[in-house]
């Protein structure tokens, strides 16, 4: 059966060293449907304008685009207010400004951070430093051989000395979801704030950040379809208008005198300087892109592909699955060793197939470590890819150690 989506992403109707392009990497970056990039190419066409600046009819338009984008932004993950929700370059600066605004001003000496040990090293690397300043402590929640969080690590690290937790809702590596809802709680029963890295779940599952109840949440919108240099830090009002700036310049005042400034109401206190109005306006024609095909069908389609991808691996005796088995809630990152070769070498192969998979540590070398490995391949879905690339990848990968002379 033809798979419905493929039309909207013209990136995808390309050959790659002469072999359709099969593109499975889209936990690094989602590829663009036509509606985002027209959005982008048309802001620039008929709308560009530094906004909240000018009394002329252009710049006055492209406000109206950046908050528009707010305010789909808002609705998607169910925020209470368009204010809480903050315009930044992606997830790692949300985190990063997470760490400094609020991390800096509330950690003291012997206080604690938790985090999962699957976490990116956008999720650790911040509350490194923080730490070291403030003499807190990274205490890390370890998994289980399925991957998941026992609830005996939250019993036991989360604690009166707990004042930060931040936990990625699926990892990176291995595709597992955890269970925020439950973490979070857990947190606030010792008064701790609790953010969510949405990085990998914002265009695989429906976010409501205040059923999860998250002080914060974080995402990069070129994982959800729209450009990249445009992503967002969700916070509690509350929580956001206590916290200091993070950036110092223009558009985040209300005053400056020669020695003293005073600083904007939310959200502009914490975006400083010419803002990415395409962005946000790409990020807007993403949501709207996702809304139209609906989470359930998004759902339906890459546990489908997930299911058929987790069983054609398993067929290939050299393969090993880093990661969890299928199951309905398992995401579709898809994590695996093989015998002998190193991963480059893996997606090296791949790509003379036309085969697009990562390789590495994912920028997960705490979780790399923990499990005793140094790199994984790892192939991650999205629901415009096919059986057939599926297919295709499980003939490729069955060719590599012939390729290095393993098997004649
Ligand atoms: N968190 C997770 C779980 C991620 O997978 C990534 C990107 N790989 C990030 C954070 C960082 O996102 P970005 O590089 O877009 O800031």
């Amino acid at each position: 059966m033809c798979n419905p989506y493929i039309k909207d992403f013209p990136i995808l109707k390309q050959t790659i060293n002469g072999k359709p392009l099969a593109y499975l990497d889209n936990a690094a970056t989602t590829q663009k449907p036509d509606c985002v990039i027209e959005a982008s190419s048309r802001y620039y066409r008929l709308d560009n304008a530094n906004p909240h600046r000018g009394a002329y009819a252009l710049s006055v338009r492209a406000t109206e685009l950046y908050e528009a984008a707010r305010e789909t932004v808002k609705n998607f993950i169910k925020a209470e207010a368009a204010e809480e929700v903050i315009f930044t370059r992606g997830a790692t600066e949300a985190l990063n400004l997470l760490a400094y605004s609020y991390g800096m001003n509330c950690l003291r000496e012997g206080d604690e951070i938790v985090l999962s040990i699957a976490e990116h090293h956008s999720n650790v690397v911040p509350w490194q430093q923080v730490a070291a300043a403030k003499g807190a402590k990274l205490i890390y929640l370890y998994l289980d051989e399925n991957g998941d969080i026992p609830d005996s690590e939250l019993e036991k690290k989360i604690t009166s000395r707990t004042k930060i937790v931040s936990i990625t809702q699926i990892s990176n590596v291995l595709g597992t979801v955890y269970p925020v809802k439950k973490i979070i709680r857990k947190a606030h029963e010792f008064g701790a704030v609790a953010i969510v890295d949405l990085a990998q779940s914002i265009s695989h599952m429906e976010t409501d950040v205040r059923d999860m109840d998250a002080d914060f949440a974080v995402f990069s919108g070129h994982k959800m379809f729209a450009p990249m240099g445009i992503g967002v830090l969700y916070g509690k009002k509350d929580l956001l208008d206590a916290m200091p700036p993070f950036l110092f310049g223009g558009d985040m005042i209300e005053y400056v005198s020669e020695q003293t400034a005073r600083f904007a109401h939310l959200p502009q206190k914490f975006e400083a300087g010419t803002q990415n109005v395409e962005g946000a306006a790409g990020l807007s024609a993403a949501i709207q892109y996702i809304n139209s095909i609906g989470f359930d069908s998004i759902r339906k389609a890459e546990r489908e592909l997930t299911r058929y991808t987790l069983e054609r691996l398993s067929e290939n005796p050299y393969i090993s699955i880093v990661g969890p088995r299928f199951s309905e809630h398992r995401a579709g990152v898809i994590s695996f060793t093989m015998r002998d070769v190193h991963p480059h070498d893996v997606a090296s192969i791949l790509d003379a197939d036309g085969i697009a998979i990562r390789a590495g540590h994912h920028c997960a070398h705490p979780l790399m470590k923990f499990l005793g490995i140094t790199a994984t391949s790892r192939v991650s879905l999205c629901f415009y890819n096919t059986k057939q690339e599926i297919d295709r990848l499980a003939e490729s990968l069955k060719s590599v150690r012939r390729w290095l002379h393993f098997e004649s």
